[in-house]
C-alpha cells in the first residue's frame, strides 16, 4: 500500500500534516512537472520517489518526466556534473556541446508543456531543455550538487541556461553563486521514512538477505552505501578498513548501485575490484535492493561516507534515522547532518577514520547514545514531510493563479 498523509502524520506529527494541507491549499488542481535523466539510482530519483507521490495526495496535479540520453550523452553530462562539483579538467569541447544540444533538443521533441503551472528542472542533464520552449510557466532549476568551486569553463557553459529560469533551488546556503541574479531558494533533500529503504524491518529478514551475501550479522561491519563515483572515494573507505580491522574484528561493505546516467560506475567498480584482490571479509555489491541497503544501515557498527565532495548525502540521514552512527567528511551537506561527536564523527583523513571505526565498534553504548541522538535529528530535520513543505512555500512564491481542486 503506497503510504498516505495521515500515515506520515504518526512520525511526523498531526500539525505539520495539517499546515501542509493548509498551505497548499490554493495550489490544489494546479500542475507541476518535476524532470531529471533517471528514474532508479541516485538521491534525485530516490527524492522525486516519494515527493511527486505526496504532491499528488494533497491535490497538486504533479508528474515526473525523465529525461532520456544516449551513453555518450551521459558521459558528458557527467564530465559537466564533475566540472561542476569542482574538476579542473572537465571541459566542453564542440563535439560534447553539440551531443548535449541534439540530445537536448530531441528530449524537447517528445516532451510539451503546456498546462503546467510550473516546471522543476533537476541537475545539469535536463538543463538545457528550458531554450526550447516559448515559456508559458515560470521553470525552476533544482541544483543538488555542490556548485561552490565550479569549474569556471562549464559553469560559463552553463550559465546562459541557469539565466533562463525565474529562480534556482541549491541545498545549502554556501552553494549560492553570486553571479546569478535570479532569486536562488534552499531546500535540504530528505528521506521519506515510510520507504522500503526506511522503513523497520524484521532482524530475522536482516539476517537473511545479509547471510545470502556472504555477510555476518554477528560480527562487526563497516558499510559505505554509494555509486561507484569517484568523489565518494570508495578506495578510501578500503584504506579506512584495512588500518580499523588491524585493532579490532570487521567486515566491509561497499554497495553501490548503478545509475542509468553515470556511466562512470563500472570503471571506479573495476578500481575497487582490483585493490582488493583475494582479501577476506570484504563484500562488494552492485545490485539494487533497498531491502539490502536498509539491513546494512541498520546492522553495520558504522555507516561511513568518505566523500570529496556531497551535495548532501542521503545515506547519511538514512543511517542515522536507522539510529547507526556515521563517519564522514565534512563537506557539503554531510555537517548539516553529522554533528562531531554527537551522532557520528567527521573527519579529515583515513587514520581519524579508522580510529573512529574502531571506537564505535569497541563501544556499544557510545554507538547506541549516538544512534538515538542521530535519529532524533533526522526526525526534526530532514524527513520528506519538511522537504514538501518547503516546495509547497515556493510553489506558492512561484504559482500566481489558484487551483481548481
Ligand atoms: N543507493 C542505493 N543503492 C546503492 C547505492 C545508493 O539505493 O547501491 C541510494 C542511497 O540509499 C540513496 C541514494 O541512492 O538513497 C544516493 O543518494 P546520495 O544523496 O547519497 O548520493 P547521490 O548518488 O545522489 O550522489
Amino acid at each position: 500500500m503506497i503510504p498516505t498523509l495521515k500515515d506520515y502524520e504518526k512520525i511526523a506529527g498531526k500539525e505539520v500534516i495539517e499546515r501542509l494541507k493548509t498551505s497548499s491549499g490554493r495550489l490544489a488542481g494546479c500542475h507541476i512537472s518535476h524532470v531529471n535523466s533517471t528514474s532508479q539510482g541516485g538521491g534525485v530519483a530516490e527524492i522525486l520517489n516519494t515527493l511527486v507521490i505526496l504532491m499528488n495526495r494533497l491535490k497538486i496535479d504533479t508528474s515526473w518526466r525523465i529525461f532520456k540520453g544516449s551513453y555518450h550523452l551521459f558521459n558528458i553530462t557527467k564530465k559537466m556534473h564533475n566540472g561542476l562539483q569542482g574538476d579542473p579538467k572537465a571541459k566542453m569541447t564542440s563535439f560534447r556541446k553539440r551531443v548535449y544540444l541534439e540530445e537536448t533538443e530531441r528530449n524537447c521533441i517528445m516532451n510539451h508543456f503546456k498546462t503546467e503551472d510550473l516546471v522543476v528542472v533537476h541537475d545539469p542533464q535536463p538543463l538545457a531543455m528550458i531554450m526550447h520552449y516559448e515559456k508559458r510557466q515560470p521553470w525552476l532549476w533544482r541544483c543538488h550538487i555542490d556548485i561552490t568551486n565550479a569549474n569556471p569553463s562549464i559553469w560559463g557553459f552553463i550559465q546562459p541556461y541557469v539565466n533562463r529560469y525565474d529562480g534556482v533551488i541549491v541545498s545549502m546556503d554556501q552553494y549560492k553563486k553570486p553571479d546569478v541574479t535570479q532569486p536562488q531558494h534552499i531546500i535540504m533533500p530528505s528521506i521519506d521514512p515510510l520507504s522500503i529503504k526506511n522503513a523497520p524491518i524484521r532482524e530475522d529478514k536482516r539476517k537473511q538477505v545479509l547471510g545470502k551475501r556472504g555477510i555476518d550479522q554477528d560480527r562487526p561491519i563497516i558499510t559505505q552505501i554509494s555509486r561507484f563515483d569517484p568523489w565518494k572515494d570508495p578506495l578510501g573507505v578500503v584504506k579506512i578498513w584495512e588500518k580499523a580491522r588491524k585493532e579490532v574484528d570487521c567486515q566491509l561493505v561497499l554497495m553501490g548501485d548503478m545509475a542509468s546516467d553515470d556511466p562512470e560506475g563500472p570503471a571506479i567498480y573495476q578500481k575497487v575490484r582490483d585493490k582488493i584482490g583475494d582479501k577476506k571479509d570484504v563484500h562488494l555489491i552492485t545490485e539494487r535492493n533497498d531491502v539490502l541497503v536498509n539491513a546494512l544501515q541498520t546492522d553495520s557498527s558504522v555507516i561511513i561516507q568518505n566523500s570529496i565532495r556531497e551535495g548532501f548525502g542521503l545515506t547519511v540521514s538514512e543511517a542515522l534515522w536507522k539510529g547507526t552512527p556515521v563517519i564522514a567528511t565534512a563537506v557539503g551537506g554531510i555537517p548539516s547532518q553529522v554533528i562531531h561527536g554527537k551522532n557520528g564523527f567527521l573527519i579529515n583523513n583515513i587514520n581519524e577514520g579508522a580510529k573512529h571505526c574502531t571506537e564505535m565498534i569497541n563501544n556499544t553504548r557510545l554507538r547506541q547514545e549516538m544512534g538515538a541522538q542521530g535519529r532524533e535529528h533526522v526526525r526534526k530535520n530532514f524527513l520528506i514531510t519538511r522537504h514538501l513543505q518547503d516546495y509547497i512555500d515556493i510553489a506558492n512564491k512561484y504559482i500566481t493563479r489558484t487551483g481548481q481542486p
